[in-house]
């Protein structure tokens, strides 16, 4: 039995809830609403915030980065998705892997990528803990992308960048939806869609998230 389940915070009914809070929200997209119901998002957060993993906000994991509130992650899995079911997805950022954790519900294969190593090891054992199988993660400096591995069907970006990333542009296959804040004061969520006449650029609604940062740490 998990060591939190006594204070019921596995309980269906917290679980219920923080469906129906994010589809107050405007989510609509079932097959997000039902990969954020099920996975666990406290046992993604130390123990002490474990009581407040399931509120609204964005809560600290460590070394000044902090996980997504739950509404930001569901809007840009959603936007990610566009209705589709994803083949291959990269993710920069892994952080705790909590929108790691999510894009395994939703995508056929993960590939997520952090450049502060001691937060990949704790991404590594959270993602061991749902049993995660179809997740890969790598320490390195996602701004390159992993050319190797790509073209992706999706690709997200957990961390502000300053310009649209060409060499993550160039990983996206065509029919690819590519998500990430963009910006440095004010940020702002930004859709590219890959189609065979172009790279279609949306800007959508105001966001905050840690910069994207060069090299390893
Ligand atoms: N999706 C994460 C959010 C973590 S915050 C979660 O749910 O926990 C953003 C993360 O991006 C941080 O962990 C930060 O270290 C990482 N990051 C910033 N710049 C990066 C880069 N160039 N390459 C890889 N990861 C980066």
């Amino acid at each position: 039995m998990s060591k939190l389940s006594g204070i019921g915070m596995t309980s269906q009914r917290t679980r219920t809830r923080f469906v129906e809070r994010l589809r107050g929200q405007g989510i609509k997209d079932e097959v997000v609403l039902e990969a954020m119901g099920s996975i666990p998002r406290h046992i993604f957060v130390d123990e002490a915030l474990a009581s407040r993993a399931y509120d609204d906000c964005s809560l600290p994991i460590g070394f000044n980065q902090t996980i997504s509130n739950p509404h930001t992650v569901a809007r840009m899995t959603e936007l990610l998705r566009g209705g589709k079911m994803l083949g291959k997805v990269l993710e920069i950022g892994t952080g705790c892997g909590y929108q790691t954790a999510v894009l395994s519900r939703v995508a056929q294969e993960v590939y997520s990528v952090e450049r502060i190593a001691p937060l990949l090891t704790k991404a590594r054992g959270h993602l061991r803990e749902i049993r995660a199988a179809n997740v890969r993660v790598k320490h390195a400096d996602g701004s390159m992308g992993l050319a190797d591995l790509g073209p992706f069907d999706g690709i997200i970006m957990t961390a502000a960048a300053t310009h649209v990333p060409e060499a993550l542009l160039s990983q996206l296959a065509e029919g690819g939806r590519m998500v990430f804040p963009i910006g440095t004061g004010e940020q702002r969520l930004c859709l590219v869609e890959h189609t065979a006449q172009e790279y279609r650029q949306t800007t959508l609604e105001a966001v905050k998230f840690v910069p994207l940062l060069p090299g390893l740490a």
